[in-house]
């Protein structure tokens, strides 16, 4: 049996120059996998607990000795020894020793962190991509989204709105759409010079111009589509993720943005809207869900956390009709994976996604072939932690060759009709 041989953490930096927890993990045959994890922003209530320091003598509190301290205290002496090829049984004794419902005790960092590297060891061991250790036989290259407004909490001065994305959606292969979306993302950025505006870049790597209406945005994207010789809602679509947690509710109550989506959906051609409404308003939800659930995506992300059992509720409550998936909402492979199959099983749309705080891990890229997710969220194609995944994708691309498949389109076919 191949077995865990040793464990190590380290404190390393994500990509706003805050600490990160990085992980190795060595197998008795001598595979090793390594991860690193991301850090969010805009973070749900219900997420899983990030653990730090809180030293304020060391990265203004933001230091991450405590939970490597707890993998090599806790999580270390427990898992050595023990098959690394049983990652729901691993998994299930990193939540043992925890023992809190929100991974706070040994930190979800830590947790993560060990889960993610066991998998890369597996993988390696079975000589595997880590795509096919995570899905088998699975092959479809997710429909990428990328941020290329960014607002909200990722960039200050610009729009209210959290994320503007682009969606090449319409095109065979994740090579043409990627190059669509670079283009369009250059064709964005001669828009804003000629017009004096910013092309100073937020968080995800998209731009962050001073605009005085959300709108203006969204006008922005179609335009910048249409410049580089695209075809606005046949080729190339909208997605918004207004992370309406962030707002201030007085500014922006439940009602009106449900009348402000109406009306862009009409008018746009938008495919997906993620967050439209705050993470504890489930009735606006609903809400929001009757009126135009049948005419777009509606993915929560702060709503859901990756948690099956709020994607259970709402599934139940038909409050929305896609999940966000972020594996360090919870904090573990397995119960991300879980996330997804229940996810998938009700029919509904999965987008695998980046946090803004990323790093040069590319988990993301082989979770979304390895589970046919067929949507990704990683930013704009531009700062090294956002390209990384979308470059592993075009590495997936070129391994599976004539086996490769684009999920194009037919991901928004309940949308697009
Ligand atoms: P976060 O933002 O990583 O800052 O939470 C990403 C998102 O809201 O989708
Ligand atoms: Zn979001």
């Amino acid at each position: 049996m191949t077995t865990i041989s040793d464990v190590r953490a380290r404190e390393v930096l994500d990509s706003r120059g805050n600490p990160t927890v990085e992980v190795d993990i060595r197998l008795s045959d001598g595979a090793v996998g390594s991860a690193l994890v991301p850090s969010g922003a805009s973070t749900g209530a219900n997420e899983a607990l990030e653990l730090r320091d809180g030293d304020d003598a060391r990265f203004r509190g933001r230091g991450v000795l405590v939970p490597i301290g707890n993998i090599e205290q806790h999580i270390k002496p427990a898992v050595l020894g023990l098959s690394a090829l049983e990652q729901e049984s691993l998994d299930n004794l990193l939540l043992d020793i925890d023992g809190t419902p929100n991974k706070s005790r040994l930190g979800a960092n830590a947790i993560l962190g060990v889960s993610m590297a066991a998998a890369r060891a597996a993988a390696q061991s079975a000589s595997k991509p880590l795509y096919e250790h995570l899905g088998g036989d699975a092959v479809t290259l997710p429909v990428p989204m990328l941020n290329i407004i960014n607002g909200g909490a990722h960039a200050a001065g610009s729009t209210d709105f959290q994320e503007f994305m682009v969606v090449p959606a319409g095109f065979d292969a994740f090579r043409e759409s990627l190059r669509a979306g670079v283009e369009i993302y250059h064709a964005l950025a001669d828009i804003l010079r000629r017009r004096g505006l910013s092309t100073s870049v937020g968080d995800e790597g998209g731009f962050a111009p001073p605009l005085d209406d959300n709108r203006d945005a969204v006008a922005l994207v179609i335009e910048a589509i249409e410049r580089a010789g695209y075809r606005p809602g046949e080729q190339c679509f909208i997605a918004l993720d207004v992370a309406a947690s962030e707002l201030n509710k007085d500014e922006y109550p439940s009602d009106k943005l449900i009348g402000i989506y109406e009306d862009w959906v009409g008018a746009y051609p938008i495919v997906s809207i993620e967050d439209g409404i705050a993470e504890d308003e489930w009735d606006d939800w609903q809400s929001l869900s009757s009126v135009i659930g049948g005419n777009v995506q509606l993915v929560g992300d702060d709503l859901f956390t990756t948690n099956t059992e709020l994607i259970r509720k709402g599934i139940s409550m038909n409050a929305g009709n896609a999940v966000l998936i972020k594996l360090n909402q919870i904090g573990t492979v397995t119960e991300t994976l879980n996330a997804i199959k229940m996810t998938q099983e009700a029919g509904w749309g999965v987008v695998i996604s980046h946090r803004s705080g990323e790093t040069e891990d590319t988990t993301i890229a082989d979770l979304a072939v390895g589970t046919n997710a067929g949507q990704i969220k990683s930013g704009a194609p531009a700062r090294g932690e956002r390209t990384a995944k979308y470059n592993r994708l075009l590495r997936i691309e070129e391994e599976l060759g004539d086996r490769a498949r684009f999920a194009g389109r037919q991901v928004y076919e309940r949308v697009l009709g």
